[in-house]
């Protein structure tokens, strides 16, 4: 097993979140850019579903009336301008488009507006503290599809950021992997083990016990179903003090593999801020990947061919 990814992962992004001013109000902002360089690590596919619909820029703000997003597609709810008009047929048709040209591109996750009663997925409104009536149309079926969903706001923080892009990649090396032993599925599940168990104790617990009691044989169905359960255990966000225990616990395990010390890494209980935070989680992801030691926390990483043979003729 190898733990890179080496080909860029797809990400579909709500296009008023990729620079384009295609909100309602023609507002838009361009929060790639806060992650910086590291943006050219994925490939992007930005779309937006209302400007997809004729809905035009500017138009009348949308609304879910009657029920979110999973009750329009069952029919038990309509979307209405603020003039009243119903555009659900228009939208619904607009959605399932992206949704095929998504799957086109193979995206396997969506940078998402939230409060949109379209792309949003937790929030159809960014009204005060409400949160509307969650998931908006996109946001259902993607929820639905099992896409892995980031929040765009989120990008404006370096940490939160950190924290989506590990689980990220572990989550697109999950769903790559090709099993066919039982030995397989150990390995895959000892090298996120530890990310699981940080993001959601209960639930590793659970995927680790049904791991030591699967049945003589092997069956491909085994598979498929824990890595579902694996997959939506890497969609949980994390907190900053685990992040700050297990980046300890990885970095005592990597002085005593590799008899060095990375001078910047503090304590958990040291106070310091986020940004000196994401600092050391990057640097002790750049030094456990060129020492070949285990850095538990972002178990998969992504690295071009072009970086990895400049490695190996450096
Ligand atoms: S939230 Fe979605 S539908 Fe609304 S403007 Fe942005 S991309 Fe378009």
């Amino acid at each position: 097993m190898e733990y890179l990814i080496r080909e860029k992962v797809v990400l579909g992004v709500s296009a008023c979140n990729f620079g384009a001013p295609f909100r309602y109000n023609r507002k838009g902002w361009d929060r790639i850019k806060a992650i910086g360089r590291e943006h050219s690590d994925f490939i992007w596919q930005a779309v937006c579903p209302e400007v997809s619909a004729g809905l035009g820029i500017p138009r009348d703000p949308i609304r879910i009336a009657g029920g979110n997003g999973d009750d329009v597609w069952e029919e038990n709810a309509r979307i209405k301008n603020r003039k009243g008009e119903d555009v659900t047929e228009n939208l619904k048709e607009a959605c399932l488009n992206t949704l095929k040209m998504l799957r086109s591109v193979n995206a396997i996750g969506y940078v998402y507006m939230e409060g949109s009663p379209t792309c949003g997925v937790y929030r159809t409104t960014l009204k005060n503290k409400r949160l509307g009536h969650p998931p908006g149309l996109l946001g259902s079926l993607l929820l639905k599809e099992g896409f892995f969903l980031i929040p765009a706001v989120d990008l404006d923080s370096p940490l939160k950021w950190w924290d989506w892009r590990r689980r990220l990649h572990a989550f697109a090396w999950v769903e790559q992997q090709d099993i066919q032993t039982k030995q397989d599925l150990y390995n895959l599940w000892y090298t996120v083990k530890f990310l699981c168990q940080e993001l959601d104790e209960p639930s590793a617990r659970a995927v680790g016990k049904e791991l030591a009691s699967l049945p003589k044989g092997f069956m491909p169905s085994y598979t498929v179903d824990l890595k579902r359960k694996i997959m939506d255990i890497l969609r949980k966000p994390s907190t900053v003090s685990r992040i700050k225990e297990r980046l300890w616990k990885s970095y005592v395990y990597y002085k005593r593999a590799t008899n060095q010390e990375i001078k910047d890494i503090l304590h958990p209980e040291m106070q310091r801020n986020m940004t000196h935070i994401t600092k050391e989680l990057i640097e002790m992801e750049r030094q456990a990947f060129q020492n070949g030691t285990f850095f538990s926390s972002a178990p998969i990483l992504y690295r071009s061919e072009q970086r990895i043979n400049k490695m190996i003729q450096s």
